[in-house]
């Protein structure tokens, strides 16, 4: 609750990268913020998500915050792809360097958040039933934090142990001389089966689509390979901000070469691993004859890799263009399909009939389970946000509002909620980029925006609904072009039943966004509306 009785200039809700660099950044302007954390302790996605294997696919010394140069040298990755703890030892280590752990509520899940009209401020209400009021209130909610079980039947007749690796316990769970079932094989998955094979007696795993997977090749880091980075820091990070990640981008086109040259740049990408193999051309997202050559070659490696050619065959990706689900980048999980004790279930050709207190009856046969873990995913972009009932002007309710599909302008304001801001949500690049670098992008813009307000001694801002329109339409037609929309994907809430099927991300390359973004500001918050102190609520 408000210590004083003095409403926050800020409430933000979530203590992941977003929410700690966004206190940062508020504090730093003077702005009274609290922030409020459903998690026992700051990290986000790397404290709930502390299963074995799970890492990063953004090199670490990319996968960091840039807006603290020293923060930046001092920190000391030990390997390309830095596993959770480390991440987290970071993240807690931010909260530390900043002092942030002071303005934050721990253990604390927001419920609702309602707009008073005549006050222009936002009452935040927790699961326990303290109220928090702001002019503010910022969703620092998380892309990818609602974990989802799966729906199957008889799964809470099952007696042993359910796991989702989107809230794994803090002790870990001990596998040794255990028969474990693993339902789902998106990048969750693919980053725990390996794991989990080489610590149970079996392992079963249930795939009902199969993913395209990359090999990380991850090593430990040297320090001369950091020093070399991190000498030229301000450069790699401005050239993240144009496109993201520092991938090697391609200004040629898949079929404007031979099939020798391609095969030979396939080749040498899948050996050097990781998400820049799927930038070998610059057509693959948007050309389904291109995007053939480069799937086809990641079946041919899955069928070299795999020993069982009809376990291979299970294994070969054939409904979706390669990257139209979020690509996967893996430790040896091909590979461990070689292994006696793993055995693969395709759900496509043998569906699960039921669960039982004991395992799982798939066509027919039953087969034991003594601990099952569901890598399941997500209620994405949009499911945080609307797990908090949300009431703007008049009353509305977000959740009617967003009923058939989540509508933003820059995907950081939603018309008719004043002074709701929300953080790499729907709309904006968000999951198509690294999140650290739309995180720190969002949180600016806020911070600005917010600052705005303040000197002009502003009550609130609101998106336009027609400047919202045009911004959907606009992102709409963005994943058009490309063949993102063809997955039955999480971007477009398709792993959710009854989720209207919108692609979420708006597809373009973030210093696109960026600049349309900023333009937007120059031109005064074209689309946007202001009410002064004085009208507030009229
Ligand atoms: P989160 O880290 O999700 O934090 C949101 C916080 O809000 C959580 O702590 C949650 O408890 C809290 N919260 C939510 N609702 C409420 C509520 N109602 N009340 C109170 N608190 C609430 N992205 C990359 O760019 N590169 C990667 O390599 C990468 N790897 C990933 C690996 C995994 C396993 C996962 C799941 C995601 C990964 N991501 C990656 C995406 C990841 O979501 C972002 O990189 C980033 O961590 C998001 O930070 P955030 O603060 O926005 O959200
Ligand atoms: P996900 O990509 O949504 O994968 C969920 C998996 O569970 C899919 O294989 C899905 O199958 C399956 N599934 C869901 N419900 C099922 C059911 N009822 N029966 C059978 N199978 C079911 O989720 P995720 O793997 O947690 O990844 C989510 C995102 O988090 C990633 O795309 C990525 O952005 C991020 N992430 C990144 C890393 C990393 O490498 N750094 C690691 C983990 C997560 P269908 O495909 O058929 O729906």
């Amino acid at each position: 609750m408000n210590r004083d009785g003095v409403p926050y200039d800020a409430i933000v809700i979530g203590a992941g990268l977003a929410g700690l660099y966004a206190l940062h950044r508020l504090r730093g302007m003077g702005c009274r913020t609290v922030v409020l954390e459903a998690a026992s302790d700051v990290g986000g996605v790397w404290y709930w998500n502390r299963y074995p294997g799970a890492r990063c696919d953004v090199e670490s010394l990319q996968y960091s915050y840039s807006f603290d140069t020293d923060l930046e040298q001092e920190w000391q990755w030990t390997e390309r792809y830095a596993a959770q703890p480390e991440i987290l030892r970071y993240i807690e280590h931010v909260a530390e360097r900043f002092d942030l752990r002071r303005d934050i509520h721990f253990s604390t899940r927001v419920v609702s958040a309602i707009f008073n009209e005549q006050q222009s401020t936002w009452t935040v209400v927790t699961v326990a039933g303290s109220a928090f009021t702001a002019q503010h209130c910022i969703m620092a909610t998380g892309a990818l934090s609602v974990p989802r079980l799966p729906a199957i039947a008889g799964i809470e007749d099952f007696r042993g142990e359910v796991h989702h690796t989107g809230r794994w316990p803090k002790r870990a769970p001990d596998f040794a001389g255990k028969r474990v079932g693993v339902i789902g094989t998106g990048s969750s998955g693919i980053q725990v089966i390996p794991q989990i094979a080489r610590q149970a007696a079996h392992l079963t795993v249930f795939q009902r689509t199969a993913n395209f997977s990359i090999p990380a090749w991850n090593r430990l880091l040297s320090s001369e390979d950091q020093a070399a980075f991190k000498a030229s820091y301000r450069e790699h990070r401005a050239r993240a901000r144009e496109v993201g990640t520092l991938y090697e981008f391609s200004d040629r086109g898949a079929l404007q070469v031979s099939a020798t040259e391609r095969e030979r740049e396939y080749a040498r990408r899948w050996e050097k691993g990781g998400v820049n193999f799927v930038h070998a051309f610059n057509d693959l997202l948007v050309s389904k004859p291109a995007n053939d050559t480069i799937a086809d070659f990641v079946r041919a490696r899955i069928r070299s890799i795999v020993k069982d050619a009809a376990v291979a065959d299970s294994l070969c990706p054939d409904d979706h263009p390669l990257g139209t689900k979020r690509i996967c980048v893996d430790t040896g999980y091909y590979e461990t399909y070689n292994r006696t004790n793993v055995r693969l279930i395709n759900l496509k050709k043998t569906p699960i009939d039921h669960f039982h207190a004991t395992g799982v009856r798939v066509a027919g046969e039953d087969l034991p389970i003594d601990s099952l873990v569901c890598a399941t995913g997500y209620d994405a972009l949009s499911g945080a946000v609307l797990a908090i009932d949300i009431r703007g002007r008049a009353g509305i309710r977000l959740r009617d509002k967003w009923a058939s599909g989540p509508r933003t302008l820059l995907g950081i304001m939603t018309a008719g909620f004043p002074n709701l801001f929300i953080i790499t949500g729907a709309g904006s690049p968000s999951v198509l980029v690294n999140m650290i670098v739309g995180i720190e992008h969002h949180v600016q813009w806020i911070a600005d925006c917010i600052a705005h307000l303040r000197a002009r001694q502003l009550a609130t801002i609101d998106a336009s609904f027609d400047a919202e329109d045009r911004w959907v339409e606009h992102v709409n037609q963005a994943a058009a072009r490309t063949l993102l929309p063809l997955a039955n994907s999480w971007f477009l809430g398709a792993n959710i039943p009854g989720k209207p099927r919108v692609f979420m991300p708006y597809a373009a390359k973030i210093g696109v966004y960026r600049r349309e973004c900023q333009d937007v500001v120059d031109r005064g918050y074209e689309g946007f509306v202001f009410t002064e102190a004085s009208h507030a609520g009229s």
